[in-house]
């Protein structure tokens, strides 16, 4: 049976919006060497908003009109931040078919007839080269922690959009919290190297950065070859990672997939309760010791 001190911190927890979904999650979640971060939505607040829009040939109301056209029906935080400007705009958003999702990539259409993405600068650079003009734009943005997705009919780059999502404003006292309680910490984003080092840099963890969904499951296992591994997520991508890891931790108000395979969950979208979670953990098994 559950040791009642077990239970009572559960209930301490579940009062200060830390869902414990059970008493291994509790018993761990204070003995995990790392904690590894999803960057959107975790780290930030996933609410990223777009800051520049650039055209190749076009103009910038041009390139918001079609890649919004591929995005609506994509759920992804970059996709609504280009659809919410282009609506902020007012800016008539053509329907698109056979609208697609390329994970880790980006998203593709059919708009009046053309074949259109809009992806990651590195994947774009696969299909055709990019423009020295379009590339230097894309490195400035990077470097300032945006990020900035191309806007491709075919292969042939249209524009750039750059978007940016600010840091939770308790995040980097989180971060700071762990390091003292002994916790290492790394950020693991699909996003490009610069711009993850940018936000990393700025909030002081380490970064792995330019991964696809396949790849945070092998670092994760790689970590655990080392010791105990939380993960803390809050999207549908994030569900296998969490679930790989020896505690998952859902960011409330992220997807009911991520909030179902967790084994822990922050409703208030703190990310300080991540530290909080370390502290009861250990209060708690250091009581029944
Ligand atoms: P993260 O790990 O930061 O949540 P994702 O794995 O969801 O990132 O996406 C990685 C990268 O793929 C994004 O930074 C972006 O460049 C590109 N991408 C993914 N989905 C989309 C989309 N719907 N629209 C544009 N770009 C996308
Ligand atoms: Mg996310």
């Amino acid at each position: 049976s559950v040791p009642a001190s077990i239970t009572s911190a559960i209930s301490a927890g579940t009062r200060r919006g830390l869902l414990i979904k059970g008493g291994g999650a509790l018993e761990t979640i204070g003995s995990v060497k790392t904690i590894a971060f999803d960057k959107t939505g975790t780290l930030t607040a996933g609410k990223p908003k777009v800051t520049d829009v650039l055209g190749q040939g076009l103009d910038r109301t041009e390139v918001l009109r079609l890649a919004a056209a591929v995005e609506s029906g994509s759920s992804h935080p970059l996709a609504k931040a280009i659809t919410q400007a282009a609506q902020e705009s007012k800016i008539t958003v053509p329907p698109a078919a056979d609208a697609q999702a390329l994970p880790g990539k980006g998203a593709t259409a059919t708009v009046e007839g053309r074949a259109l993405s809009v992806t990651s600068p590195r994947h774009a650079a696969t299909l055709a080269p990019l423009s020295a003009a379009l590339s230097g734009a894309i490195t400035s943005f990077e470097e300032q922690g945006r990020t900035a997705v191309v806007l491709l009919d075919g292969q042939a780059p249209l524009g750039v959009i750059a978007i940016r999502d600010e840091p939770r404003p308790d995040a980097r006292a989180a971060l700071v919290q762990l390091h003292g309680l002994g916790v290492k910490t790394v950020m693991l984003t699909g996003d490009n190297a610069r711009t993850g080092q940018a936000i990393a840099r700025d909030l002081g963890l380490d970064v792995q950065a330019e991964l696809l969904p396949e790849d945070k499951l092998r670092l994760i296992a790689e970590l655990k070859t080392q010791g105990g591994v939380a993960m803390v997520g809050d999207g549908i991508n994030d569900a296998p990672a969490l679930a790989q890891s020896d505690v998952g931790i859902a960011m409330g108000g992220g997807t009911d997939v991520a909030l179902e395979t967790a084994d822990a969950a922050l409703l208030q979208e703190r990310v300080t309760g991540v530290a909080d979670l370390v502290a009861l953990s250990r209060a708690t098994m250091g009581n029944i010791k």
